[in-house]
């Protein structure tokens, strides 16, 4: 199978490559390489046939319809998006561009190649768009976890944004016919997440000696998923699910933050033992604004109906990527130097600042 895959060289994009590849598919990826891109996690593809990559922004409709035309993909995994809430926050516009316009203008190219391909192709092809269990807004403590019916009450503009873009796909389904599939997915860890996602951050701040700043009581509740178990739901999904359905993915591993940062300072401390516990480094700082208080997702209809689980446990998946931060340290450092230099400025550089 051809897939073309949107933001494949960000960190779930990435994932879900490395799968398409070792199955054996054949990959298209579509990617304008912004500060969350990582080519070098998809180097080893670099001269393998079976691999080709466009670098193009998804908002470009005559760079979308090339891509198609040219290479002619049996399905489409969208991931492209810029995913940062806290930067979301700070300048939305790049979230409305990418993640509402660019997928309206993908979702354009898909369908004019689609209504033109062959009888014998069309039937085939699918459209898998992948967003957030933000969309949902927040759960209550006690609140049973979100559905694929849960109504939308998306609270940031990084949600909002992907709320629309999940409307439209949506629509694009019922409307044009669109063989769509949708999914919402739980917070993602593992190796290659940018170092201003909470995981990755506060390693990265540990091993560097720096406090670990944590927004307010560190009570916000996620719900855990290792990025490979990500990609590989989608993969099932792409040839499982059905097409117009919409699927919730998670792992059941609602943890606390204030209690995974603990959890990787206690990793640490067995791993790089530092002149005092990684924990007493921890600090609270001002609430992030609209900070949703939890998120859980109830996977219940991917097992049921496609008999999906994941293989990653929370405590086994964090140690291997504590493990795989240690072992890639020139990759995240040479990030962090440049958030330092204000070429990639996000949260590293902002927190320190805190
Ligand atoms: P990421 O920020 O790591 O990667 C995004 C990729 O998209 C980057 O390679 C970037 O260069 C590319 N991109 C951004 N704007 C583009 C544009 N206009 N045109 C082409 N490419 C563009 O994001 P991620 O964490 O890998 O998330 C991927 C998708 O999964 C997003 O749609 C996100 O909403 C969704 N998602 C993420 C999580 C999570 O925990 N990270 C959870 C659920 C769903």
């Amino acid at each position: 199978m051809k897939v073309l895959v949107t933001g494949g060289a960000g960190f779930i994009g990435g994932a879900v490559v490395r799968r398409l590849m070792r199955d054996g598919a054949s990959v298209v990826n579509v990617d304008k390489l912004t500060y969350a891109a990582t080519p070098e996690a998809l180097a080893e593809f670099d001269a393998d046939p079976r691999y080709a990559f466009v670098q193009a922004d998804i908002g470009d409709a005559a760079a979308m319809g090339a891509a198609f035309d040219r290479h002619r993909p049996e399905a489409v995994i969208h991931l492209a998006a810029e995913s940062h809430v806290d930067r979301s926050i700070d300048a939305p516009e790049t979230f409305i561009q990418t993640n509402v316009l660019g997928t309206y203008t993908i979702l354009q190219a898909a369908l004019s190649y689609h209504e033109h391909q062959p009888a014998s192709e069309r039937a085939q092809f699918r459209f898998l768009h992948v967003s957030t269990d933000e969309v949902f807004g927040a759960l209550a403590p006690n609140a049973s976890p979100f559905t694929e019916t849960t109504p939308y009450a998306p609270r940031s503009p990084y949600a909002a944004s992907k709320a629309a873009s999940d409307h439209l796909v949506k629509a694009w389904g019922e409307t044009y016919g669109l063989p769509v599939v949708l999914t919402n997915c739980t917070n993602n860890y593992g190796p290659w997440q940018f170092p201003e996602k909470l995981i990755p951050l506060m390693i990265a701040k540990a091993l560097d000696g720096q406090s670990l700043p944590v927004y307010g009581a560190g009570d916000q509740v996620r719900d855990w998923l290792h990025v490979d178990d990500h990609a590989a739901a989608l993969c099932h999904i792409l040839e499982h699910g059905r097409t117009g359905e919409t699927y919730a993915i998670g792992a059941r591993a609602e943890r606390r933050n204030i209690d995974v940062v603990r959890a990787i300072c206690g990793l640490l401390d067995r791993r790089r033992p530092g002149p005092v516990p990684y924990a007493d480094r921890i600090t609270y700082v001002a609430d992030r604004p609209g900070h949703d208080r939890r998120y859980a997702i109830d996977p219940s209809k991917l097992e049921r109906q496609l008999d999906w689980r994941p293989e990653w446990g929370f405590e086994a998946g964090l140690a291997a990527t504590v493990d795989w931060y240690l072992a890639h340290e020139t990759w995240w450092r040479a990030i962090v130097a440049h958030s330092a230099t204000g070429n990639r400025q996000g949260m590293y550089q902002r927190r320190a600042a805190e």
